[in-house]
């Protein structure tokens, strides 16, 4: 039996107990598939878990439906990142969706997650998305004013993920959003990865006027508990009316979720 850790600090770490491996590297990374047995097929790079078969409903209904919601009647979203597909499967199940961007920076990522993830992945075929194999930090630059929602889901702020919680990302990211356009990033531990959550935060607030943190339990990212952050310059991201959530098929996300989103411990309040 294999045993697999990642190391969340050099302190601590979390373990799975393995089945099988198997390893590719890609231009960008090492991408792993993990068959576990408490959690099903992981997807892993550089070490690191992104998603499992088990808990992935979570990070990918938190990071989409709430921003979705907020921005009445999305039509044109924006996914970078997130090339396993979970983020683009959740955005579809929008009706006034009509088009999807993928900006994936290795497609290695998407034949992976096409060939071992197909219930994470089935959506990425659908005819209304696009997938563009680029940096996100370029893409960007070429699509103004564009879009109703961008959601960043990349991965930890190292290696070609660096740049995306930057400042100038964010006005790039602004700039690519339509005049009541809503971003949302995924934002790290508050807890263990204290430093670049309280970045990211302050970058994203240099950047929008209205800023809001939600928190989201997800068992095989660093501690358990992962943020999000959510910012709009004109949409009044606080003002969270009543939803209709019951054909959506969600595990997670609910209608009093989302009336509490913003409530954090106080500890997290006093980070940001
Ligand atoms: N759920 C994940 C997490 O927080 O652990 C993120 C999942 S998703 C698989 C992350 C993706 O971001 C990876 O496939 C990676 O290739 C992509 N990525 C990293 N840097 C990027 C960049 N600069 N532009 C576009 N995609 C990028």
């Amino acid at each position: 039996m294999i045993w697999f850790t990642e190391y969340w600090t050099d302190n601590v770490g979390i373990t799975f107990k393995v089945k099988e491996v198997k390893k590719i590297k890609s231009k960008y990374q090492e991408i792993a598939v993990l068959d576990t047995l408490e959690f099903g097929r992981m997807l892993v790079l550089d070490g690191l878990v992104q998603t499992t078969e088990k808990d992935e409903f979570i990070y990918h209904e938190m990071i989409s439906h709430p921003a979705l919601f907020l921005a009445k009647n999305p039509e044109k979203v924006l996914v970078i990142g997130g090339g396993d597909g979970g983020t683009i499967r959740e955005v579809l199940k929008h009706p006034s969706v009509k088009e999807v961007h993928l900006c994936e920076i290795d497609e290695e990522v998407i034949f992976i997650a096409e060939k071992y993830f197909p219930s994470i992945s089935f959506q990425l075929k659908n005819p209304k998305v696009k997938i563009f194999i680029e940096d996100g930090n370029d893409f960007l630059e070429e699509n103004k004013n564009s879009y109703d929602v961008i959601i960043m889901d990349n991965s930890d702020p190292i290696g070609a993920s660096e740049v995306l919680f930057k400042e100038e990302f964010y006005q790039k990211v602004k700039n690519a959003l339509k005049k009541d356009g809503i971003m949302v990033a995924q934002t790290e531990s508050p807890i263990l990865q204290t430093k670049y959550f309280q970045n990211a935060v302050r970058e994203i607030k240099k950047v929008f006027r209205n800023v809001g943190v939600y928190l989201a339990f997800i068992p095989t990212y660093p501690s358990g508990m992962w943020s999000f952050t959510i910012a709009s310059e004109n949409v009044d991201i606080f003002n969270l009316k009543d939803i209709d959530i019951k054909n959506l098929d969600l595990k997670y996300f609910n209608k009093e979720i989302f009336k509490s989103l913003y409530t954090l411990p106080t500890f997290v309040k006093n980070l940001i």
